[in-house]
């Protein structure tokens, strides 16, 4: 077991300092991570920003060795993960009251609101031998606590910090880990978020602070940049930024090069901070950058998020959540009269597009179907291909290279043929009457007299109906 550092080995930099992955500060072999602390003011405008801390390395080996051991575990939904710290066993009522009241505030934005049923929820009970965090009302304060939450972190008072490897330890007791969000047994405004970690912290029973972990949620899962402009160079001169709500460039340039939200521009749309445009200021500098809305959650408390960060929380849900929740099994064999099925996952405000395509063709008597027996379908005696394709069409997202990457499943089965596929009127023997029904699917150009499945009617197709006529049936 590593010795924890001390506190006096935490290297803060600037507010200022850019969001970038973890680096290596000279003298120390620690490697930093950046650490989140944005508050409001009493307007709810937010400013705060990056303080590197040391990595938490064990908190890496952690996670491989968990991925590894729950390899082949299929839940299909974005796992958060609550542990408390300062609860002691009488109080986990609370707790749970605390977690619930974070959740439904998460669910009050979109597109949490409508893509909740792709989140699991988990409670972990952890209990703490003293109630409340260390610095809680004042510096000095201490308690023997589980996770080790403090206020004070890094000598600022709402920047609450946690045990990061001790948190992750808790979460293990879930079936799967995708965010961790550590919340405190207090009502005193503060939080932390850890996007290295996906690891955000909260006070439990402060609603700003419930809602200044929504913003860090932002941060954490969607690798979103703050846009508010305090606490960096007034100007910023540096290279284009990596989040994708914050750029260099102003729409002309955008647009003219086809640059990070240029797709977005003008979108306007209930529920989230609109128009898009490209407004100064973000990236805690007010000159020089560029971010996608007035004044969204990633700006100022308890506002939506705008449709250009939207976009690209749903492209982490995404990562997490296949299309199709379950149903049978892509590579099937389906015989004849047998059916398959799926059920999409199902967002709150729509249902995702179901097309279901036999040997290419889309079949539009079946969209939206979610049961398909080869009853439904025109079938010749040979074996076809049926593909379901499920796709959310969500005009929250433009990039359609992304949704097809992300947001498209498709499923693939085999339909076996007949085994006499000469046997056109399926009565189970050849007579007269199969020839005749081939002659008439050939002069109307059914697919049932396209034996050889090219699309053309043709020589081969009365060659192959008469091969397998005189083959018989077994
Ligand atoms: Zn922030």
């Amino acid at each position: 077991m590593r010795h924890a550092l001390s506190l006096s080995a935490l290297v803060v930099l600037s507010a200022g300092t850019a969001i970038a992955g973890p680096v290596n500060v000279e003298d120390s072999d620690v490697e930093m991570m950046p650490v989140f602390g944005c508050f409001g003011d009493e307007h709810g405008h937010l400013s705060g920003g990056v303080h590197m801390m040391p990595m938490d390395e064990e908190v890496r080996e952690f996670m491989e060795a968990f991925e590894i051991a729950n390899q082949g575990v299929v839940d299909n939904r974005v796992d958060l993960v609550f542990v408390g710290d300062g609860y002691t066993a009488g109080e986990m009522a609370q707790y749970h009251a605390d977690v619930d009241g974070i959740v439904n505030s998460l669910y009050q934005y979109e597109p949490f609101t409508s893509y909740q049923n792709y989140f699991r929820v988990t409670a972990v009970e952890v209990v703490s031998n003293e109630s409340g965090v260390d610095n809680d009302p004042s510096q000095g304060v201490l308690r023997d606590t589980a996770l080790d939450m403090r206020y004070w972190c890094n000598n600022i008072e709402r920047l609450l910090c946690v045990s990061v490897s001790k948190a992750y330890t808790a979460a293990a007791a879930a079936p799967d880990i995708d965010q961790v969000i550590a919340i405190a047994n207090s009502s005193k405004y503060g939080g932390a978020g850890y996007p290295s970690n996906n690891l955000g912290t909260a006070a439990g029973q402060n609603g700003a602070a419930a809602d200044i972990a929504i913003h860090e949620l932002g941060h954490s899962l969607g690798d979103l940049a703050d846009e508010y402009t305090y606490g960096g160079p007034t100007t910023y001169t540096g290279p284009e930024l990596g989040p994708v709500d914050v750029s260099i460039f102003d729409r002309a340039a955008q647009e003219a090069n086809d640059r990070k939200w240029h797709y977005w521009m003008d979108a306007n749309r209930v529920g989230f901070d609109g128009p898009i445009d490209t407004f100064e200021g973000g990236n805690y500098s007010q000159f020089g950058v560029y971010r996608p809305s007035n004044n969204s959650m990633m700006r100022a408390l308890g506002r939506p998020f705008n449709l250009v960060s939207a976009e690209q929380l749903l492209k982490e849900i995404y990562r997490e959540v296949d299309p199709i929740e379950s149903g049978t099994a892509t590579g099937s064999v389906i015989e004849r009269g047998g059916s398959v099925e799926i059920t999409p996952m199902q967002p709150l405000n729509q249902d995702l597009a179901v097309l279901w395509y036999l040997d290419d063709v889309v079949q539009t008597q079946l969209i939206g179907a979610t049961e398909v027996s080869t009853d439904d379908l025109v079938l010749d005696g040979g074996s076809h291909e049926l593909r379901v394709v499920v796709t959310d069409m969500t005009p929250w997202v433009r990039d359609e290279a992304m949704r097809a990457q992300f947001m498209t499943e498709e499923r693939v089965y085999t339909i076996a043929g007949l085994p006499c596929p000469a046997d056109l009127t399926g009565e189970g023997d050849l007579d007269f009457f199969d020839i005749g029904a081939f002659l008439t699917y050939y002069e109307a150009e059914d697919s049932r007299a396209d034996f050889n499945d090219d699309g053309l009617f043709d020589f081969f197709d009365i060659a192959g109906f008469l091969s397998a006529y005189s083959a018989g049936c077994p």
